[in-house]
C-alpha cells in the first residue's frame, strides 16, 4: 500500500499540486505497509517473492540484483520463461518508483505487461497498478483511471484484487481532482473491505478515504478514518506508516482548530520520525508545530522549529515546503516588529507568483506581505496584495465549498447504494433459499406423486379386480348357472320386492309355479344333457316372451316361479299360455324320430287381486294349484281356489276349456 501512500495527493489533500520532491521526503521515510498491497495481488513467482519485500528498504540494491538477473536471462536467449522475466520487471518497476524514477518505473512496468496476459493474473495487476500510480500529469492520470477501471471491471465479483483496484482507482480519481468521484469510489471500497479477512485493505481504504475527505475540507469525517489507520499501524508495529497517519491526524486536528491536540499529535509524529532517523519527517512536523505556536502567540518557541525545518527543506531542495516554512518565518518577523525582513523573505517566496506553491499557502503569503507593506506604510502595494489574497481566498473557498457539496452528495449516494445493495443481496439470498425450498418440495411432491400414481393404479387395479370378483360372486350367489335365470334365493328376493311394490301401489300381483311334465323321463330316455338342454331352452324362450318387469326364476330342478307384477289372472293366463306354446316348440336333439319329445308343463297360479297376502301364502296357493294340475293329467294350468273366486268369466271359460 505504500505505492498508494507514497503519492503526494494523499498526504496533502487540498495541496495536491504541491511539488512532489518535498512530499516524498516525508512519505519515502514513512513507508506504508507493503503487505496489504502484496496480499491484493499475490504474485507467486519465487524471484518476485524474494526481492519484492527488499524494495522498500533498499531499492538501489534490488535494482542491481534485478539488472544482473535480467542480463543472465538475456544471455540464455529465447528459452527463458516470460513470466519470470515479467516478475523481475515488476520488482524493477516498484524499485524505480520508490526512487521517484517515474519514467523508468513506467517503462519497466510496460515491459512486464507486454509479457503477461490474463485479466485476473496477479502479476499483470501488480504491473498495471505500478504503471498507473506512477503517472503524475493530469492527462496521464485520466488514462490511468481508464486502465485501472477496466482492470477492476474484469475482476471477479467481490474479489480482493477487485477491491484493491478500487482503492487504486479512488486514489487516482483524487489526484485527478475528482474529489466527489474519489469519495464515492473509496466509500464503496471502504465498505467492500469490511471483513476481518480484508482488514489490511480496509485500513488502506480508510486512509485513502480520509485523504479524499480532507481534500475537500471535511476534516470531521476524515479524522475517525485516519485514526482507524493509526490503530492499524500501531497494532502492526509499522512505525513509518504510523508517522504518516499520525501526521495526518494532526493536520485534521489543526484544521478543526484543536491546536493543543494538533501540537501533541505533530509532536508524536515528530518523535516517530526522530526514532526512524527521518530528518524530513521531523522537518515537516517542526514546520507545523512552528505554525501552530505562532497562531498561539508563542513566537519564541516557534522560530527555532521553523528555522530548523527550513534548513532541512533547503538541503533537500523541497521548494514548496521550504517556501511554506519561509512564510511562517516572515510572520514571525512581522510579530517581532521587523516588516522589512518579512518583506525580503516574502518577495523571494512569491518570486513566481505562487505557481510553485500550494494555493492555500500562496494566499497566506500575499496576506502576510500585505501586512508587511502596511507596517511600512506602503498602502498601495498592501491593498494590491490584499486584493490578490482575497481573490485567491475566494477561489479556494468557493472551489472547496463546491467540491465539499459534491463530495457529501456522492458519499450519501454511495452509502445509499451500499444500503440498497445490502437489501438486494438479502432479497437475493431469500429468493435463493425460497427457490431451494420449493425445488425440494417439488422433488417431494414429484416423488409422492409418482408413488401416489402407483398406489392409485394399484388400488384401482385391486378395486376393479375386486369389483369384478364381487360381481362374479354376486352372480354366482344370485344366478343359476345352467339357465342364467335368478336362482331360488334371488327369485324369492325379487318376488318379495314385487309383492311389496304391488301392495304399496294397490296393484295386483300374480305368480305362477311352473313344473315341466315327466322330466325324469326326458332325462332317462335322452340323457341328462338333453334334460339340461331343455331347461336352458325353456329359460331362453321364456325370457324372450316376458314383459319388462316380469321375472322368471328357477325355483328348483325343473320347476320355475313366474312373477307377474301389475297383472290380473286374465293377463297371467295369457302369459302362461304363451309360454306353453313356446315350450312345445323346444327341439330336443335326438337322432331317433321315435324318441321325439314334447315339452309341456303344468302351472299353478295365485293372485293378490283378491286381497293382501304374504309371499309364502301366495306361493303355497300356487303350489296347491300346480298339484291339482298334475293330478288332473298334466299340461294344464290351474288357479288356486281363492283366486278362482275372483276370476273373470273369461278366465273361468278358458280354464274350463283346457
Ligand atoms: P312330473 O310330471 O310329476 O313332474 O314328473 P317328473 O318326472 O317331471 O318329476 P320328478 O320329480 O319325478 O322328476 C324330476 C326329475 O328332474 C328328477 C331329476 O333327475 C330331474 N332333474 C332335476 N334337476 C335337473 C337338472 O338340472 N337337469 C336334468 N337333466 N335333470 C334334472
Ligand atoms: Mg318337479
Ligand atoms: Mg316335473
Amino acid at each position: 500500500m505504500r505505492r498508494l501512500l507514497s503519492r503526494p495527493g494523499i498526504l496533502w489533500g487540498a495541496a495536491a499540486d504541491l511539488g512532489r520532491t518535498a512530499l516524498l521526503a516525508l512519505v519515502l521515510c514513512a513507508a506504508g505497509p507493503v503487505a496489504a498491497w502484496a496480499s491484493c495481488f499475490p504474485v507467486s513467482d519465487p524471484g518476485y517473492v524474494a526481492l519484492r519485500p527488499q524494495v522498500d528498504d533498499n531499492p538501489a540494491h534490488v535494482l542491481s540484483v534485478v539488472a544482473a538477473r535480467l542480463h543472465a536471462l538475456d544471455r540464455a536467449g529465447a528459452a527463458h520463461d516470460p513470466r519470470r522475466l515479467a516478475a523481475l520487471y515488476a520488482v524493477q518497476a516498484n524499485a524505480y518508483a520508490i526512487l521517484e524514477l517515474d519514467h523508468q518505473a513506467r517503462g519497466a512496468a510496460q515491459k512486464g505487461l507486454a509479457l503477461v496476459n490474463g485479466p485476473t493474473d496477479p502479476l499483470r495487476l501488480d504491473l498495471l497498478s505500478t504503471a498507473a500510480l506512477d503517472i503524475y500529469t493530469q492527462a496521464g492520470i485520466r488514462g490511468a483511471i481508464r486502465t485501472i477501471a477496466a482492470a477492476r471491471a474484469q475482476q471477479p465479483e467481490d474479489s480482493l484484487s477487485g477491491v484493491c483496484l478500487e482503492i487504486a482507482l479512488g486514489a487516482l480519481e483524487r489526484r485527478a481532482n475528482e474529489s466527489a468521484l474519489a469519495t464515492r469510489t473509496l466509500t464503496q471500497a471502504y465498505h467492500d473491505t469490511e471483513t476481518p479477512a480484508r482488514a489490511a485493505a480496509h485500513a488502506d481504504a480508510a486512509i485513502e478515504l480520509s485523504s479524499a475527505l480532507r481534500g475537500v475540507g471535511d476534516f470531521q469525517e476524515a479524522l475517525p478514518l485516519v485514526r482507524q489507520k493509526i490503530a492499524w499501524d500501531a497494532a502492526h508495529g509499522d512505525a513509518e506508516a504510523l508517522s504518516v497517519s499520525t501526521y495526518l491526524e494532526a493536520e485534521d486536528l489543526q484544521a478543526m482548530r484543536q491546536f493543543a491536540a494538533a501540537i501533541a499529535a505533530f509532536g508524536q509524529a515528530r518523535s516517530i520520525s526522530v526514532s526512524l532517523g527521518d530528518h524530513e519527517g521531523v522537518a515537516f512536523s517542526d514546520m507545523r508545530i512552528c505554525q501552530l505556536l505562532t497562531e498561539l502567540g508563542h513566537y519564541g518557541a516557534a522560530r527555532p522549529l521553523c528555522d530548523s525545518a527550513a534548513q532541512v527543506f533547503a538541503a533537500s531542495r523541497s521548494t514548496d515546503v521550504l517556501k511554506q516554512t519561509q512564510v511562517y518565518l516572515a510572520k514571525l518577523d512581522l510579530r517581532a516588529g521587523d516588516p522589512r525582513q518579512a518583506l525580503r523573505i516574502l518577495d523571494r517566496v512569491l518570486d513566481r507568483q505562487g505557481t510553485d506553491m500550494a494555493p492555500g499557502v500562496v494566499g497566506i503569503a500575499y496576506r502576510t506581505r500585505a501586512r508587511a507593506f502596511g507596517d511600512l506604510h506602503d498602502y498601495g502595494r498592501a491593498y494590491s496584495d490584499l486584493q490578490e489574497y482575497l481573490r485567491r481566498y475566494r477561489a479556494t473557498v468557493l472551489a472547496r465549498r463546491l467540491s465539499l457539496q459534491a463530495t457529501v452528495k456522492e458519499r450519501a449516494l454511495a452509502q445509499l447504494e451500499i444500503a440498497r445493495n445490502a437489501v438486494l443481496q438479502r432479497q437475493l439470498d431469500l429468493t435463493r433459499k425460497r427457490e431451494t425450498r420449493q425445488t425440494e418440495r417439488l422433488r417431494w411432491v414429484a416423488a409422492a406423486g409418482t408413488a401416489g400414481v402407483l398406489v392409485i393404479a394399484l388400488l384401482s387395479y385391486i378395486l376393479i379386480t375386486n369389483l369384478r370378483h364381487r360381481r362374479q360372486l354376486l352372480r354366482l350367489a344370485t344366478e343359476d348357472n345352467l339357465t342364467g335365470l335368478p336362482n331360488r334365493g334371488r327369485t324369492m328376493e325379487l318376488a318379495k320386492a314385487a309383492l311389496e311394490a304391488a301392495a304399496a301401489q294397490h296393484r295386483p300381483l300374480t305368480v305362477a309355479v311352473i313344473d315341466l311334465d315327466h322330466f325324469k323321463t326326458i332325462n332317462d330316455r335322452l340323457g341328462h344333457a338333453a334334460g339340461d338342454h331343455v331347461l336352458r331352452e325353456f329359460a331362453r324362450v321364456s325370457r324372450g316372451s316376458l314383459r319388462l318387469g316380469d321375472t322368471l326364476g328357477r325355483w328348483g330342478g325343473e320347476e320355475f316361479l313366474l312373477i307377474l307384477p301389475d297383472t290380473t289372472l286374465d293377463a297371467a293366463l295369457a302369459s302362461v299360455e304363451r309360454l306353453r306354446v313356446l315350450a312345445l316348440a323346444i327341439q330336443v336333439p335326438c337322432a331317433d324320430r321315435e324318441m321325439q319329445v314334447r315339452v309341456t308343463f303344468s302351472a299353478g297360479l295365485a293372485t293378490t287381486a283378491d286381497g293382501a297376502r304374504s309371499l309364502d301364502e301366495i306361493i303355497a296357493r300356487a303350489d296347491a294349484a300346480l298339484y291339482e294340475a298334475k293330478n288332473e293329467g298334466r299340461d294344464l294350468v290351474r288357479i288356486d281356489r281363492e283366486s278362482y273366486r275372483t276370476a273373470s268369466t273369461g278366465v273361468r271359460r278358458a280354464l274350463t276349456l283346457r
